[in-house]
């Protein structure tokens, strides 16, 4: 039997964290790591869960001193409810509403998404273009790191061993609009092929991300400066971007469809 804890707070949770327990998990909606144990995928390597469901200091969402402060426990129902992120992101509501059906939505988080550091995680490339930074902390302290800074490698990310991601921080700038686009196989309840993310400041002024087209969700800034430069953007899209074949698709039909995604969202 695993052992498992479940935090009412956070000191209660930095306790265990601070006492290091070999293998240690954390545990937020389930939606990816109860599908991993189900499937027995790492299960050895598991040796304590910390559940941090309860933590209430991980919930909330706030639009307060020029950024979106969105809770690390926030639901895709939560962001498709709140007036907030409609307000001030309503793309992410948008993403939110593609993720998975009715019962993901209300338990898969917005942490856990960032935490799991899948390519194809959606609200990733969201994230990465509207240069959201993740507020991780720890009984050692908190800090900040930039979205670009946190996906280090195929599903690794900069979070140690005794950290926790507390809250995603997206900057608030007016007139920028986010705009994204997610390809998967049908319309709703699947996985995406490819999905890419622009946030438009000025016509020339783009942050571009994507995600399923490299072992991590990524900026992509070739693409960038070739709006900048009103250069081909398709051309530098291929510099940023190392699609593979996989069981949803081939790494030429990724390639493609990023391509003619990003320019129609460009317009
Ligand atoms: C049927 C199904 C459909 C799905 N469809 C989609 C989809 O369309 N798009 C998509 O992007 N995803 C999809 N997912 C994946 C999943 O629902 C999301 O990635 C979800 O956001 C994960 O959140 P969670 O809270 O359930 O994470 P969990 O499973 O609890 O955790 C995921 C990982 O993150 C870590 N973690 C979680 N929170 C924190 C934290 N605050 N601090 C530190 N570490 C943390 C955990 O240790 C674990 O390694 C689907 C999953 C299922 C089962």
């Amino acid at each position: 039997m695993i052992p498992v804890t479940s935090a009412r707070s956070l000191s209660e949770a930095y306790a265990i964290l601070h006492q290091r327990p070999r293998g240690l998990r954390v545990l937020a909606g389930g939606t990816d790591l109860m599908v991993a144990v189900n499937a027995r995928a790492g299960l050895d390597r598991i040796g304590h869960v910390l559940d941090i469901w309860k933590v209430p200091e991980l919930r909330g969402i706030s639009g307060a001193g020029g950024s979106l402060r969105i809770g690390a426990l926030t639901t895709y129902t939560e962001l498709m409810r709140s007036r907030e992120i409609a307000t001030h992101l309503p793309a992410l509501a948008l993403v939110s509403r593609e993720v998975g059906a009715w019962a993901i939505q209300n338990r898969g988080t917005i942490g856990g998404n960032v935490c799991n550091a899948s390519p194809a995680g959606d609200t990733l490339p969201l994230l990465l273009a509207a240069e959201a930074t993740f507020l991780l902390g720890g009984p050692r302290g908190e800090r900040t790191v930039a979205a670009h800074e946190f996906f280090v490698g195929y599903r690794k990310t900069a979070l140690g061993a005794d950290e926790l991601l507390l809250r995603v921080d997206i900057p608030l700038i007016e007139k920028s609009h986010l705009v994204y686009r997610k390809v998967g196989t049908r319309k709703a309840q699947s996985i995406s092929r490819t999905i890419v993310a622009v946030r438009k400041l000025a016509p020339r002024d783009v942050r571009i991300a994507a995600g399923c087209v490299a072992p991590i969700p990524l900026r992509c800034r070739n693409a960038e400066k070739a709006v900048a430069a009103g250069g081909d953007v398709r051309a530098a899209l291929e510099q940023d971007i190392t699609p593979i074949d996989d069981v949803r698709a081939t790494a030429v039909y990724r390639s493609r469809v990023t391509g003619n995604v990003l320019l129609r969202l460009l317009g």
